[in-house]
């Protein structure tokens, strides 16, 4: 028999947004409420740890910065797509949870003046990116997590992987997860709960990610019949080293770094005469494709094509200080020191503007649930997020959701039966452990899985076309019908296996959404570079791409409005 557990609130994910969601909603409904946090992975292993370079907030109104401001570098960064009462929302919400942070304990990087300091970032007008060295998600992760050992309330389940939504009446009533050290199959009850499983960025195979970042998350909440918004919207940052894809902050750029080709030339000059290196992630990696594609680029010994990142002019003293994160990641994985010599990159995937649908307030489709963070789509970042605005949304969006579930949460108390029928979690162990577990096929999962990467690294990279995107869409559609979904390892505890193939079939259904999306989306706008719709299309494409799941069929789409306040779209220059 299915076991079972209950909490008040219940949170999906443990990065930046779970655990900010957490300490909220434990201050907020103080000892009256019981949190329980799930996460697939060890807690300090989120993604989030990752995190390089900084988090945006206006925090010297005195030196000339203001909130207008990063406003409007957000909505014209996400080339006029974000909804601007959000993006106003985390311009004025983030630089009281810089300081908050502070009094928590985060070692932010400091001035001579001794106020916490800021790096330029890309698309920004003013340096705007609290910075900690350049480990700034390894600093936030480990001053939250402390923070959450003040509460006896936050309860978590480390290893622990959630399967689907469990909901009534159109309200949630919790999910079932597997327990992975021992394989049983749970039921948790919850009347609010809130996803913040991350990003979806291993559907590609060059990517900055972690190698767990992958939608099962996100395709829960689709499988339950909530929309996922805006997928075809995939940010490609310009600086991943080659062969692995392990990325290289901004920051490198935002303390001086230079890009240059083959003719030792600094070539963002030409295409983006006044910020140059600091453009926008879209416009550079637009920039560097272009320069490959007329000969000015390098050839890395993997074959790739590439360009250099030269920070040699920083000096050793500075990149020992500032940017020591990343001169390990090129010594260890490129075998080159940043210091002596440049470095060979290549735009490379590293965020999914897409996700849930939700309200302002990370509200879904469904009573009771909220999504945080980058699993969340609250229309923020739009068709292109700014650098540093990532964690910024997650520590405000954590705090905003973890407070409302638990007022959700209190409200409820004493007056609604936790009853689910049981046919809900029948039939996800049927889908799991007979359609899955127990399945059966001479297919390889992990060769699909590499075979799904590798087509949308092809098909769906930083240029796009209508034939390639339709292409790569039939092959992961015969991906999908191959007979993969099988289990080698028989095993109950710790099967990775197990968790491995339910993974990829979250990846086979999301490529979908992203694939679809971008068919669909006829213009370019953002991160979204058709080739055979060069320009962006205000008349007919100013709007939310939304994809409702259909059984095994193909996704509904269908399009939802943007909530302009004081902005109009204009030409976008840097
Ligand atoms: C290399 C790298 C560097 C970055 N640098 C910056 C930066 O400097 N500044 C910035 O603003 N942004 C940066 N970003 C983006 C930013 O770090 C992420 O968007 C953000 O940290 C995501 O946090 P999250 O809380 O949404 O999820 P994550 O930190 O990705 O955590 C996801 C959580 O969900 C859990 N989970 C997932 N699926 C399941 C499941 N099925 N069951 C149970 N648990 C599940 C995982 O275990 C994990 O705990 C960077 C991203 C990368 C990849």
């Amino acid at each position: 028999m299915t076991e079972s557990i209950q909490h008040d609130v219940i949170i999906i994910g443990s990065g930046l947004a779970g655990l900010r969601a957490a300490i909220a909603a434990a201050a907020y409904g103080k000892n009256n409420i019981s949190i329980g946090v799930f996460s697939k992975v060890q807690v300090m292993r989120s993604h989030s740890v990752c995190a390089e370079g900084g988090t945006a907030a206006v925090l010297f109104e005195d030196e000339g910065d203001n909130q207008e401001s990063h406003i409007y570098d957000t909505i014209k960064g996400s080339d006029f797509l974000a909804d601007q009462n959000v993006a106003e929302k985390l311009a004025r919400s983030i630089p009281h949870e810089i300081y908050q942070l502070d009094h928590w304990g985060m070692p932010w990087s400091r001035r001579e003046d001794g106020r916490i300091g800021q790096r330029k970032f890309g698309g920004y007008s003013f340096p705007r990116a609290t910075f900690a060295q350049d480990k700034v998600g390894f600093y936030a992760m480990q001053t939250l997590y402390d923070t959450c050992q003040k509460y006896d309330n936050i309860n978590f389940y480390n290893e622990w992987f959630c399967t689907s939504i469990l909901k009534e009446n159109n309200l949630f009533r919790g999910v079932t997860a597997i327990e992975m050290k021992n394989g049983n199959f749970v039921k948790i009850k919850s009347p609010a709960g809130i996803i913040c499983t991350g990003g979806a960025g291993r559907i590609y195979s060059f990517s900055t990610y972690s190698y767990s970042s992958t939608p099962d998350g996100i395709d829960m909440a689709y499988r339950a019949g909530l929309a996922m918004k805006d997928m075809e919207f995939v940010q490609f940052h310009p600086t991943g080293i080659l062969p692995s894809g392990i990325l290289i902050t901004e920051g490198a750029r935002g303390e001086g770094g230079y890009l240059i080709n083959n003719e030792n030339e600094r070539f963002m000059k030409k295409y983006a005469p006044e910020k140059i290196e600091l453009a926008p992630r879209d416009v550079v990696s637009r920039s560097m494709i272009r320069e490959i594609q007329e000969g000015r680029g390098f050839k890395h010994e993997s074959g790739y094509d590439c360009l250099k990142l030269d920070l040699t002019h920083l000096g050793d003293e500075k990149i020992k200080e500032r940017l020591a994160g990343i001169r390990e990641i090129g010594l260890k994985f490129s075998g080159v020191d940043i210091i002596n010599e440049p470095i060979e990159i290549r735009p490379v995937c590293h965020y999914m503007m897409g996700g849930i649908h939700t309200d302002v307030d990370g509200k879904t489709e469904l009573g009771g649930l909220w999504a945080a963070g980058e699993a969340a789509c609250n229309s923020l970042h739009g068709a292109n997020r700014l650098g540093a605005n990532s964690t910024s949304e997650c520590i405000v969006w954590g705090k905003i959701t973890g407070e409302q579930a638990a007022q959700f949460a209190l409200d409820k108390k004493g007056t609604s039966t936790m009853d689910i029928s049981n046919d809900q979690v029948l039939s996800e162990e049927k889908r799991i452990f007979d359609g899955i577990f127990r399945g059966r096929g001479e297919i390889n999962p992990y060769e699909v899985r590499k075979e799904l990467t590798d087509t949308m690294d092809d098909r769906a990279y930083v240029f796009r076309t209508e034939d390639d995107l339709i292409s790569g869409l039939k092959k992961i559609r015969e991906l999908k019908n191959t007979t993969w979904k099988h289990v080698d390892d028989q095993s109950k505890e710790y099967n990775t296996n197990f968790i491995n193939v339910m993974e990829i079939d979250a990846m086979l259904r999301t490529a979908e959404v992203v694939l679809m999306g971008a068919i669909n989306r006829k213009e370019s706008r953002g991160a979204h570079s058709r080739i055979d719709y060069p320009k962006r299309d205000d008349a007919n494409f100013l709007k939310h791409t939304l994809a409702y799941y259909n059984s095994e069929k193909e996704p509904k789409l269908s399009w939802h409005p943007i909530i302009f306040t004081r902005y109009a779209p204009v030409e976008r220059k840097y």
